[in-house]
């Protein structure tokens, strides 16, 4: 049985003392639950504030980037130590925004994956199709692709630390969500992939997550689908009612 593990991405939302404020209500909301894996990602300058509001509970918590190198002439960026250092135990790779935006390739999502494996991070890995790419049929090719450059030359042991989170690009923050099945078949695909490059019991200990949209209304049916173990929620993570509701929909 693999453990639900909801992870919340507060993106370029709030200061210190609002996440503070936030990550507080969660932990009246979710007091006790042990059964799913919780994580917040804030934003760097929060991460600390978060760190010490999170300590007496089971919540854990994620940076939303890394930079590959660890210290150095690199103006702004934030190395996985560094992270570590304000009390981070997960981060994000290779989101959607960031290869979007900021022009993130399957190579460089490789380079921070090795980083955050090495400094003992557990990597969240972001792979997902954009909405032209699904309606040229090319899903599957994108991100066999996409596996295939994040995981090169990783080795069984470290996979299973990885948690790869399906992220339909056209169910970002659009409220449009993948159907459950249309999730289902995805994450199958994915776990597949896995074992062919990995072998079956690497595929069957590593966890899937889904992202697009996750809500209070459609959490439920997307996790009880067998592929599907977890979320990474964006907008609906802000509140913490939601974000509550989203991870008792795992117990
Ligand atoms: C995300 O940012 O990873 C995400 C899934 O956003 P949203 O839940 O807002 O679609």
């Amino acid at each position: 049985m693999r453990k639900i593990i909801i992870a919340g991405n507060w993106k370029l939302n709030k200061t210190i003392g609002e996440a503070k404020e936030l990550v507080g209500q969660l932990k009246d909301l979710v007091k006790g639950i042990s059964k799913v894996d919780i994580v917040v990602c804030p934003v760097y300058t929060a991460l600390s504030a978060v760190s010490g509001q999170i300590a007496d509970s089971d919540i854990g918590l994620g940076a939303q980037d890394l930079f590959w190198e660890e210290k150095g002439a690199f103006t702004g960026e934030v190395s996985a130590s560094l992270l570590k250092d304000a009390g981070a135990s997960y981060v994000i790779i290779g989101h959607s925004e960031r290869r979007q935006y900021f022009c993130e390739t399957d190579e460089w999502v490789n380079k921070k994956l090795n980083a955050a494996l090495a400094a003992g991070l557990a990597p969240i890995v972001c792979v997902g199709e954009t909405l032209s790419e699904r309606e040229a049929d090319k899903t599957f090719a994108v991100i066999e692709r996409q596996l295939k450059g994040a995981f090169d030359g990783i080795s069984g042991d470290d996979m299973k630390k990885c948690i790869i989170a399906y992220e339909p690009v056209w169910a970002i923050g659009t409220g449009k969500t993948a159907t459950p099945q249309q999730a289902q078949d995805v994450h199958s695909f994915i776990r597949e992939q896995i074992a062919v490059m990995f072998g079956s019991e690497v595929a069957q200990t590593m966890r899937i997550q889904y992202g697009g949209s996750v809500k209070p209304a459609n959490a439920k049916e997307l996790l009880s689908q067998p592929d599907i173990d977890g979320a990474l929620v964006g907008g609906a993570s802000l509140k913490a009612e939601d974000f509550a509701q989203i991870i008792k929909a795992g117990l």
